[in-house]
Parts: structure tokens; sequence; C-alpha cells
């Protein structure tokens, strides 16, 4: 089994490589983020809490999120693994992380796949997709500020976590799509 994380701000790129990670390696994903738009499309009471949050550019509260992904670790799947996108973005979360793992699947996390893509041109990368995404988030230069805001105060520290336990990766997130990839394969070939 192998289990990643896959690591970085807004719009570096991680619900896209992810796709071709879960391909390769016959992984399952699990996106927060997803899982908080598919509530707040089904208008659930999760989705009302999140969208709160979401809407401002802010994190969900860190319990909310933890029992989130709790409850989707434990669906059944015959994959050989997870792909963590959107999540751990607190130390907390990270911590809790490491703990579920263990608990449910009997397994460490293997890497943190960290996706290194300069500020302007996530600005420019999250406006962008707001044009046809029809995601609040990405529609307003203020919203996507307080992100990238949140992503230095709250998540960075989470790469330091994954370096002390050396398995924090970087990989330039600029350039082709396929060539990220190819990138980010060579790294997990490494380990495996
Ligand atoms: P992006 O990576 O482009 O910011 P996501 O789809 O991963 O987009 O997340 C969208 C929003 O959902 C975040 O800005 C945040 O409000 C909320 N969210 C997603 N994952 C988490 C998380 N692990 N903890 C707290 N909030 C989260």
């Amino acid at each position: 089994m192998i289990n990643i994380v896959l690591f970085g701000p807004p719009g570096s790129g991680k619900g896209t490589q992810a796709q071709f990670l879960i391909e390769k390696y016959n992984l399952k994903q699990i996106s927060t983020g997803d899982l908080f738009r598919y509530n707040i499309k089904n208008n659930t009471e999760l989705g009302v809490l999140a969208k709160s949050y979401i809407d401002k550019g802010e994190l969900v509260p860190d319990q909310v999120t933890i029992d989130m992904l709790i409850d989707e670790l434990k669906k059944p799947t015959t994959t050989e693994g997870f792909i963590f996108d959107g999540f751990p973005r607190t130390a907390t979360q990270t911590k809790a992380l490491e703990k579920i793992v263990a608990e449910v699947l009997n397994q460490p996390i293997s890497i943190c796949l960290s996706l290194i893509v300069e500020d302007q041109l996530l600005v420019e990368r999250l406006l962008k997709r707001g044009e046809t995404s029809g995601r609040t988030d990405d529609s307003n230069k203020e919203i996507i500020a307080n992100r990238i805001q949140e992503y230095y105060s709250k998540t960075a520290e989470v790469a330091e976590l994954y370096k002390q336990q050396g398995k924090y990766v970087e990989v330039i997130g600029v350039g082709e799509i396929e060539e990220i990839s190819q990138k980010l394969f060579a790294e997990i070939d490494k380990i495996k």
C-alpha cells in the first residue's frame, strides 16, 4: 500500500496531479475540498457549516474536517492506497491523520509530495479557474488572497512535520502538466 499526502498552496495543481497518480498507482483520492463541495451542493448540515468558512477563504474547523475524513477513510475500497488532497492543512490535522491511518489502515503515510508554485501564478490560476468552475472562493481576489494567507499562517507548518519525519519532497509545480506528473512518479518510484 502507498499513502500519499499531496501538499501545496491553493492553485498549485493538487487536484490535477491527483488524477494522474490515482490512475498510475491505483489509489483512492480523498479530497476534503471536494467532500465539502459535495455537501454544500446537497445542502447538508455539514455543507451549510463548511460554506460559511469556505466563502470567506478560511479553513473549516479541524474537528469537523477530521470527522468527515475518518468517515471517508472507513468506506471499503479495493485500491492499493490513498491520496490525500487538501488534507492535512494544519498541524492538528497532520497528527490526526497519522493516528487515523495507523488505526484504520494499519499503515503509515508513505510520502508528502509538495507542489511549489509562486504566489502570483497561484492567483492567476485561481482567477482563471473561477471563470468556469463556478466556485465562489475562486471568483474574488480578496478571498483568494485570504486563502493564500491561511496557507502561510496555518498550513505551511504541515511541511515541517513531514520534514521531521523525512517524508517531505518538493516538486516544482510549474511547467507542462505531464512533466510535473513524471517528476511526481519518479519520487514515488524511489520509495516503492
Ligand atoms: P484549493 O486547494 O484550491 O484551496 P480545496 O478544494 O482543497 O481548494 O479547498 C477549498 C476550501 O475548502 C478551502 O479554502 C477551505 O476553506 C476548505 N477546506 C478544504 N480542505 C480543508 C481542510 N483540510 N481543513 C480545513 N478546511 C478545508
